[in-house]
Parts: C-alpha cells; structure tokens; sequence
C-alpha cells in the first residue's frame, strides 16, 4: 500500500487562489507531500477526499481525546443547535459545565470561558499582572502558549540565538510584534530546578506569573524531572506570583484531575483548552478564587462575543462526562496502548537500523530520530532536542508512515485517544513496518 493524493493536490491548488497560502494555521503547511483535504473520520479512523484511510495518532493536534464524530457528541450539539447556537448571554449549561469543572480538578474554585486556549492564556497573564502589579512573565524554552505574541516569545529560539545556559534569549518567531512584548518576559530552561531558582531569584519581586507545560508536548515530549512542579510551587509561595499550568494539551489526558494532579501540585490558574471541547472551539481559565479577584472587581477585563456559547457548552458537558464515567480507567488505558505503541515502533526501528527513540507517558509520546552519531538517552531539554534530533529525515519518515495509513504530527507528537484499540496499535504497527521499510 503507498497512497497518493490527486484531489488533495488539486484542492490544495485550488484553495491558493482564495486562502492565503491555501491553509488556515501556519503549521498545516508542513504536511508532505501536500496538506491534505480529509472527506470524515469515525473513532480512530480518518478518511481523506481521495479515499485513503489512515489510523489517526494526530487526533487534531490532541483535541479528539474521544476519537472522530462520537455519537453522543454530534447527538449533544445537534439537541442544541435546534435551540440555539448562540445568545451572547447566560444559559444553565454553563453553570452544569463549570460545576463539573470544579468537582474534577482540585484547585478549580472559579471558572471562565474563552473560544482558544490561545485567549486564555492572554486573560490569565493580564490577570496575574493586575493581582501581583508587576510586569514580568517567566516561561520556560521551547514551551508554546498559543501563537498570539505573548504566548510565543521563546518557544524556538534558533541556536545561534540561545544566549548561554543562564541566560536564555528572549526571542520571537514572529515579525509584526511590538518589541517592548519581549521585555515583558524572562525566559529559564525547562527541567532545571537549580537553573530555575537562580533565573527566580535574579528577577525577584519583578515576576507576576510562572507559566508552564506540565509535561512539555511541543518540544518533544519531557516529563518534568521530580520535584521541578513542587519547586515552581514552592518559589510561587515564596514571592507571591501566580503559578499557571498550561494544561491545554495535558488537561483530561491524564483523567479527570488533569496533569496537575498527576504530578501532586496545585496550580492558581490551568488553561484548558483542546479536549475540553472534543473538536469544538472551547476551552476554559479555572483557578483559586483569590486568583480571580481582579475580574470579580471589574479591574481586569475578560469578555469575548462567542464566550460560552450553548453549542460548545453541549459539546463540552459531554466531554467531561465521558471522563467522570471512565474515572481512573482512563489515563490506563491511554498510558496502556501509548506504550504499546512506543515499543513496538522502538522495535520495528531498530530492526531497519532506524534511530528512532519514542518518549513521553504513552498517552502522548514523541518520535526523535536520532541525528548520526547523537547521543542515546532521554531528550531533556529544548537545547538537547534541537542538537540532536534529524528533522528533516523525520519529516521523510513522516510521509512515509501517511503514504502507509499511519496518521502522526508533523514534528513528531503522536495522540492516542479513547476511541484507540489494541487493533489500532497493532494494526498501526503492521503499517509502520511497512513505511519504515
Ligand atoms: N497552549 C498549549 C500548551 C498548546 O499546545 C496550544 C496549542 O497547541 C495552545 C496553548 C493554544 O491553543 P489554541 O491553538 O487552541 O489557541
């Protein structure tokens, strides 16, 4: 099986003469050989305009934690399109959806709404600055929080621009941001309590917030080494800024607590966004009440038009009832098959003498394919990743695997969902084989 794209390819031209670029989101363009146009799914499965079917580890970027077009989901939204899909005002759903949020996640005293996990991140930031009245926000390298110009500075700085090991730049991807963003943040290391403390205590009584991926998932995909939550909380304390966990990839992946309290630490303020939705635009800033003073007080302004709007409420209620009805069950199931996963593409690599090397929890892991003559060992840092994993062979793997059915990131993210069976990993396997040969 080798599949090929012709209607793909026509629509993708097509589409250049209307959409800027003829995709809607930067990254979208990385897809090889071409972005393609997909027709449905249904559980793991995704089916594109040329009829090629692919077991699905991309799960739109992490969002469909409960697979393709889930029955319950479309019969949820249908019941409340027929009602309504916007009011730009209040309805029950979204004290029924809050509530939930509150009985699952320790530390989720109040709750607001936003359309991205992107918005949320700049609600929570302008929130941890009116409450502390200071300015600086540190964030950690290689961590994303959304593409809006404060959730990017630092997230890929190239290495000639690093700055030395104590003193990350502050870098921007992007033209078009005002310069002074930069100066708004300190940027530390990740997985470096010691490096941590210093960065802390050079800015101390500066700094508003700590943001941070708990398990970085868009550099590869690092735990965080023990203790370095519990050090972010401690420091929190200590100088009274605001610890905010960006579980947007994270959040409902690891259950119903969320990452946070997989690790045992209690955040201030999570983002919430992709699988609190399932698919629809959604997600969600839940904290300490304290951490919410500041928009109780009408001092910080959160609005939105589209703010909590039935149709993503009804989609969301469903959501985190599929999680309350699976409990623990569920981050051992995902952990289960991801692991599964990851071992049995180890294997398959290491029989074609591809340097393949999968890391994370299972329930999202990461592909580094060893550049020659790279070290072994676990990828711990944003720096260690870029030395020494081969992108461009990767992206050539990539393909390989889409042109056999198997459906991962771009950059080499791969998502189980609950709608993963073992068929699926052992099937998916059957067909890695294949693309690696
Ligand atoms: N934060 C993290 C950790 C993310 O991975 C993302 C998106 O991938 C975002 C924030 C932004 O989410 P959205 O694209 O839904 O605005």
């Amino acid at each position: 099986m080798s599949y090929t794209f012709p209607r793909s390819t026509d629509l993708f031209a097509r589409a250049q003469k209307s959409v800027a670029g003829g995709i809607n989101s930067g990254i979208r363009k990385m897809e090889a050989p071409v972005p393609l146009y997909f027709d449905h799914g249904q559980g793991s499965r995704l089916w594109d305009v040329d009829g090629n079917e692919y077991i699905d580890f991309q799960t739109g970027q992490g969002a469909l934690l409960y697979g393709h077009a889930p029955a319950g989901m479309a019969e949820a939204i249908g019941a409340q399109a027929k009602k309504g899909t916007h009011w730009a005002a209040q309805c029950e759903l979204e004290i029924e959806v809050a509530e939930r949020l509150q009985k699952m996640i320790p530390g989720a005293e109040r709750v607001r709404f936003n359309n991205s996990a992107t918005e949320v991140v700049l609600a929570a930031f302008r929130l941890a600055r009116a409450h502390t009245g200071r300015k600086l926000i540190l964030k950690f390298e290689g961590h994303y929080h959304g593409w809006a110009d404060e959730g990017l500075v630092g997230f890929a700085p190239p290495p000639d621009k690093w700055g030395t090991e104590d003193e990350p730049t502050r870098l921007h991807p992007s033209q078009g941001v005002i310069p002074e963003v930069l100066d708004q943040f300190v940027v530390a290391r990740w997985n470096d309590p010691e490096h941590l403390r210093r960065r802390v205590d050079q800015y101390r009584g500066q700094i508003a917030a700590i943001v941070f991926e708990p398990v970085l998932c868009n550099t590869s995909c690092m735990e965080p080494v023990q203790g370095l939550l519990q050090t972010i909380r401690e420091l929190c304390d200590r100088d009274g800024m605001m610890m905010i966990a960006d579980e947007t990839i994270t959040g409902f992946r690891f259950g119903a607590g969320c990452a946070q309290t997989h690790y045992g630490v209690v955040p201030d303020l999570t983002i919430l966004g992709k699988a609190i939705g399932g698919g629809v635009p959604f997600a969600a800033m839940v904290g300490k009440e304290a951490s919410f003073a500041k928009i109780l007080s009408g001092e910080v302004v959160h609005a939105g038009t589209l703010n909590a709007n039935p149709l993503c409420l009804a989609a969301a209620k469903w959501c985190l009832d599929q999680v309350i009805e699976l409990g623990d069950a569920h981050p051992h199931q995902l952990i289960g098959l991801g692991q599964k996963m990851m071992a049995g593409l180890r294997t398959l690599a290491d029989e074609h003498s591809i340097p393949l090397r999968p890391q994370g929890p299972g329930l999202v892991f990461h592909t580094t394919l060893l550049k020659p003559g790279a070290a072994e060992g676990p990828v711990t840092s944003y720096r260690d990743y870029v030395q020494r994993h081969d992108a461009p062979r990767w992206a050539h793997l990539r393909r390989c695997l889409l042109e056999n059915g198997v459906r991962a990131i771009e950059r080499g993210l791969w998502f189980l969902s609950l709608a993963h069976s073992e068929n699926d990993v052992d099937e998916g396997l059957q067909r890695a084989s294949k693309a690696f040969a």
